[in-house]
């Protein structure tokens, strides 16, 4: 049989919605199909990821084509990637180096249910914003009081937080979320429980841009949030990923 093409567990994948875009083929594709800028592909090669995961091979395509995406994959399959190359091939210029309103201020936005694990995207965040100026600001009390500052808030191009850090921010009017034009809720199923509901309400309701493209990700996605998923979500695509028995 042929070699395993990548060091993850086999994975049976299934995605359903209106025309869902090809899977990839490689990273490479990315360079052919989406014109993504090499040096993402270097920093990713630098990460040692190779080889998409089920989730990447899909869930990237869907994205990169501002299509909204509820992906649900078991944990350690390479979901925070997923969402991240999108964001990163599709940003542009940095805030602070552009005049133009478009691309000013926070334009990708993820939302993680405690603070260790929003620490975790920063990172990974760094490593694939390599030789890169954006500025990915993982949102803190210390951090919330600089961009009081609309000078400064302007200049940022991501932020990783957990929500209530969030609604404080916007409730102070320290906030400004109205170019977001990626929304990532990460660890869905926590985040849609009525423990952050209404936090996650109030954070994707500031989110107003007209073209905001929003995306659940979870290992699983209880019923109750599902329906909360799908009724936040625009014309989705539902991504499932199986690990298959060895
Ligand atoms: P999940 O969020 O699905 O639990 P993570 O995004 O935390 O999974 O990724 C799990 C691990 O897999 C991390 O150590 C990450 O660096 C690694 N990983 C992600 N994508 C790839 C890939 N394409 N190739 C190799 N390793 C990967
Ligand atoms: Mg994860």
């Amino acid at each position: 049989d042929a070699k395993p093409s990548t060091s993850m567990p086999r994975q049976r994948v299934t995605a359903k919605g209106n025309n869902v875009p090809a899977p990839l083929e490689s990273f490479q594709d990315l360079i052919t199909r989406y014109n993504v800028p090499p040096r993402l592909l270097d920093n990713l090669e630098h990460s040692g990821y190779l080889e998409p995961t089920g989730i990447q091979v899909h869930g990237v395509p869907i994205l990169l084509e501002g299509r909204d995406l509820a992906a649900i994959s078991p944990t350690g399959t390479g979901k925070t990637l997923a969402y991240l190359l999108p964001i990163f091939a599709s940003l542009g210029a940095p805030a602070s180096s552009s005049n133009d309103d478009t691309s000013r201020g926070v334009r990708a936005l993820v939302l993680a249910p405690t603070r260790e694990l929003a620490h975790q995207i920063h990172n990974e965040c760094l490593k694939l914003a390599q030789g890169r100026k954006w500025r990915i600001v993982l949102f803190s009390k210390a951090t919330a009081s600089t961009l009081a500052d609309k000078n400064v808030r302007d200049k940022v191009d991501i932020i990783i937080s957990t929500p209530l850090r969030m609604v404080a921010a916007l409730q102070a009017g320290n906030l400004d979320l109205s170019n977001v034009r990626h929304l990532i809720l990460d660890e869905a199923d926590r985040m849609l429980d009525p423990e952050f509901l209404e936090q996650v309400q109030e954070v994707t309701g500031a989110c107003c841009h007209s073209s905001v493209r929003k995306a659940v990700f979870s290992a699983t996605l209880p019923a109750n949030a599902e329906k909360i998923a799908m009724g936040m979500l625009d014309d989705p695509i539902r991504v499932v990923v199986g690990l298959k028995d060895t």
